[in-house]
């Protein structure tokens, strides 16, 4: 694969420099030169391959210059461990369930995945040097990235999470870990940690003597593998085509499933569905894109005021905002419609909701009703188990749900972080004597 920068077309560079490099040096985002579609065997028999055989194929056409299949096997045995299974809530209308990995949520997909192809690249490498990954989180993506590189060789990793921001059952799966999991707790805001983390990778001292990496979301090795559920809904709906809804933040998730259309995906729209941080469904109807500050919801993962992967949505289609409209429906809602939706259709159809697939939900389901297209399967993506956010969901529903065991394990262990004040020198401090 062979990619080129948001910001510079001519840059090109191969995976593995975008993989360990994150963000290129001119700001931009790493993106594939070329897409390649699949074949319509692929298609035609798609109805009889596992996850992983999806997971293969879809890796083998876009990265299979860069690494043999024999090590990309053994890549996504590692990664995908883990099943996305669909199910029918009513009608033509279906639920993609993310939320079965280690972390239960879908981060669980791009942190394993980019964690499986840096300890692949680190070991061909030939030296005993380690890396040291650096990641912000205000939650979600904290605890997928701890489990995805837990125990791996020659890689550590350091979390800061912002203190008493982050859920109980969030700080649990960021704080329990151990080995080489360190997670810092810091005296302030999501922003603070944003910024220390900035601010490190731009001090050159730190750089060279810790060979600092970052994990975001922006990575290449993340948005890859988001691209290989959407084949795998697909195989188990395969008679019509689809309409995808997906609850976005940074678009992460959707850019994924773009990719998939561009591979050959039968994917009539894709609904882009958020809570009141409607920067994008706004930039769809008026044209106009204007980030601003977020604000607080209860479907928190979206949150975001600058969506991180809005280039990269608007590079696939030359930035040419009529190509977007016809493949992409903006739709937006407030916490108060999140809430009733999952009222209802636990009432109607005894499936719980968690607040983001809520929001997917009703994006779903509104525009079904008010297109009229028919021969098409609807599907919602669930991004997150409901019981990550079981107060909010207990006080919707009034009464109390099952939580999974890897929940109830990571709740009764031993709570292990640093707090570190919320300032660059105290984290440099930190970094160079550990
Ligand atoms: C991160 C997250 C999202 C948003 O995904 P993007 O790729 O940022 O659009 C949605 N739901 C959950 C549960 C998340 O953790």
């Amino acid at each position: 694969m062979q990619l080129y920068s948001t910001n510079n077309k001519s840059l090109n560079i191969s995976l593995e420099e975008a993989l360990f490099r994150g963000l290129s040096s001119d700001g931009g985002l790493f993106l594939p030169l070329n897409i390649p579609k699949l074949d319509a065997t692929f298609f035609k028999n798609i109805a009889n391959y596992s996850l992983k055989d999806i997971a293969f194929i879809v890796c083998c056409t876009l990265i299979g210059g860069d690494i043999s299949a024999t090590d990309l096997k053994l890549i996504i045995d590692e990664a995908i461990n883990f099943d996305a299974p669909v199910k029918n809530i009513h009608d033509n209308i279906y639920v993609l369930e993310l939320f079965h990995g280690p972390s239960l949520s879908f981060k669980d997909f791009g942190a394993r995945f980019m964690a499986s192809l840096m300890s692949y690249y680190l070991k061909r490498r030939n030296t005993d040097n380690s890396i040291n990954i650096l990641v912000a989180t205000s939650g979600d993506t904290g605890s997928a990235v701890a489990q995805g590189f837990f125990n791996m060789d020659n890689i550590k990793i350091t979390i800061l999470y912002p203190s008493e921001k982050v859920s109980e059952i969030q700080e649990q799966q960021l704080t329990t870990l151990g080995n080489n999991i360190t997670a810092l707790e810091i005296d302030g805001t999501f922003d603070d940690c944003q910024r220390m983390v900035k601010e490190a990778f731009l001090d050159d001292e730190l750089c060279q003597k810790l060979n600092l990496t970052s994990a975001n979301s922006i990575n290449i090795g993340r948005l890859i593998p988001q691209s290989i559920y959407y084949f795998y809904t697909y195989s188990q709906l395969p008679n019509k085509p689809l309409i995808i809804s997906v609850p976005s933040g940074n678009f992460g998730n959707l850019s994924g499933g773009i990719i998939a259309k561009k591979m050959g995906l039968p994917v009539t729209k894709f609904i882009a569905s958020t809570n009141i941080n409607d920067i994008v469904p706004q930039y769809l109807d008026t044209g106009v894109y204007s980030p601003r500050q977020s604000i607080k919801t209860i479907a928190n993962a979206m949150d975001v005021g600058t969506p991180s992967n809005f280039i990269r949505l608007s590079e696939f289609y030359s930035n040419d905002i009529t190509k977007i409209r016809q493949d992409i429906i903006g739709r937006s809602y407030t916490d108060d419609e999140i809430r009733l939706v999952i009222k209802k259709v636990y009432s109607e159809f005894h499936y719980i909701l968690d607040p983001h697939g809520a929001v997917a939900y009703l994006g779903l389901t509104d525009y079904l009703s008010e297109s009229n297209i028919n021969n098409v399967n609807g599907v919602f993506l669930e991004t997150a188990h409901p019981a990550k956010f079981f107060e909010d969901i207990e006080s919707i529903l009034g009464e109390k749900i099952t939580m999974p065991v890897s929940l109830q394990h990571a709740m009764e262990q031993q709570k292990l972080s640093i707090k570190v004040k919320n300032n660059f020198a105290a984290l440099k401090e930190f970094l160079l004597s550990s």
